[in-house]
């Protein structure tokens, strides 16, 4: 772990700018030992650095469990885990991937509210003793395989602050009508309900949701007090952060409504413990990938291409309606110079669905078989969310780890692990 540190204080914490990234995947796909011709990620470490700086710069009272689900990436998983942040499971074998990597189970917190009940048993086992519940079975269940666990109560975002572009519906979350019975039946099952957690959907627009849930938060810990349960200290407020202008504008409307419903937690006076389970955050920014043209056809001034990755791999996210994908194309033949012509193109993904379909009506250059293309932003469920249709195999895309060193020394690991740098 010491090792680690050093390591990261000899590198730059700040994010590889576009045209690195495009020079380092250009050395990648022309250097003859390197030589990809399948799809790859780029994981650039002080994009996330960079990210955890912002994080903790606006939301210092806020500590992030990283949500594995959105990409779990071993060397991503790594560096979160050496940044030290806390990690989100939500199965077994997250849990047990998170604790290969030496985290302590006092990390880790099991937030899914419905859990087979081996998943538990192993959670008992390893020592992992918080998790998350909102329904009376989920309390059976932890009181039979783990009741020696803490318990946060996931309370239902209400409807009308709802602006996610994915929100989670009438799936998660207790209503606040079953919110009183489901504590009295944690107490009467001798389990200990420590706090609340709730997600207000992914990419949430705008803090709204988050102020409109904290307030029902906080008169759940009000409702608890009356019951007369002890004292909860655990108000967990999930994901649903992006990056960029948007997560400032948040944390400082979230600084404000920690203070107006928790004011003397939030100056440490009362013990509460403030948790949030980031995952798009950290992950998308993080990665780039690369695909090649694999195939051709030209329909009179409209051109269509077949690239190495499509919706069933790395953008499955389009299956859903969600297109905000930024691409650049990058030539290797023909390098794309200003200016040069462009044509509208559509860009099939590899497989034989005829909906696998990645862009439609987009500028391109004229472009040829291997020739590539680079998606920025793609590490939020992206090579998680995929599968092996057709036998393209979404989770075996190999991923190349860029950073900078401080003397500005653009350095490179492949997939084997060799590492190398850029001239
Ligand atoms: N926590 C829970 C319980 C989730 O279900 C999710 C995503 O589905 C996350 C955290 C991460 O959300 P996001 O990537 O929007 O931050």
């Amino acid at each position: 772990m010491a090792g680690e540190a050093k390591f990261i204080e000899a590198t730059m914490e700040k994010p590889l700018s576009r045209d690195d990234l495009i020079r380092f995947i250009r050395s990648v796909i022309s250097d003859e030992q390197q030589q990809e011709a399948d799809p790859f990620y780029v994981l650039d470490l002080g994009a996330t650095r960079s990210l955890l700086h912002t994080w903790f710069h606006h939301l210092p009272m806020l500590q992030p469990f990283y949500a594995v689900k959105c990409n779990p990436n071993p060397a991503f998983l790594k560096e979160m885990a050496a940044l030290g942040t806390g990690f989100d499971c939500a199965s077994l074998a997250e849990i047990e991937t998170v604790l290969s990597l030496g985290v302590s189970p006092d990390r880790i917190v099991f937030a899914n509210t419905c859990k087979p009940e081996s998943h538990i048993k192993y959670a008992a086992k390893v020592g992992v003793n918080l998790t998350t519940f909102d329904s009376n079975c989920e309390l059976q269940k932890i009181k039979k395989w783990h009741p020696k666990t803490a318990l946060l109560i996931r309370i239902k975002v209400p409807e009308t602050s709802n602006t996610a572009t994915f929100e989670f519906g009438s799936k998660f979350g207790a209503l606040p009508e079953e919110i009183v019975p489901l504590l009295r039946a944690a107490r009467e099952a001798k389990l200990q309900v420590v706090g609340v957690s709730f997600h207000v959907g992914n990419r949430a627009i705008n803090s709204h949701a988050f102020e409109d849930t904290i307030e029902v938060a906080k008169t759940t810990f009000e409702t608890a007090a009356q019951l007369g349960l002890p004292k909860m200290h655990i108000l967990n407020i999930g994901g649903g952060f992006t990056s960029g202008p948007n997560f400032t504008e948040t944390a400082s409307d979230m600084k404000v409504t920690f203070h107006k419903h928790f004011p003397k937690e939030v100056l440490g006076n009362a013990g509460l413990r403030i948790m949030a389970e980031p995952g798009r955050f950290f992950a998308n920014s993080s990665f780039t990938l690369a695909a090649s043209i694999i195939g051709k056809r030209n329909r009179g001034e409209a051109k269509e291409y077949w690239m190495n990755d499509g919706v069933w791999g790395s953008m499955s996210f389009l299956r859903y309606g969600r297109d905000e994908v930024n691409c650049t194309p990058l030539a290797i033949k023909k390098p794309v110079c200003k200016g040069m012509k462009t044509w509208s193109s559509t860009v099939y993904g590899p497989t034989c669905d005829s909906s696998d379909i990645v862009l439609k009506g987009y500028e391109l250059p004229e472009l040829d078989v291997n020739d590539w293309l680079v998606f920025h932003d793609m590490g939020a469920y992206t090579s998680s969310c995929g599968n092996d249709f057709n036998g393209f195999k979404t989770s075996a895309i190999p991923t190349y780890i860029a950073y900078q060193r401080n003397d500005g020394q653009l350095i490179g690991t492949d997939p084997s692990g060799e590492q190398f740098s850029i001239v």
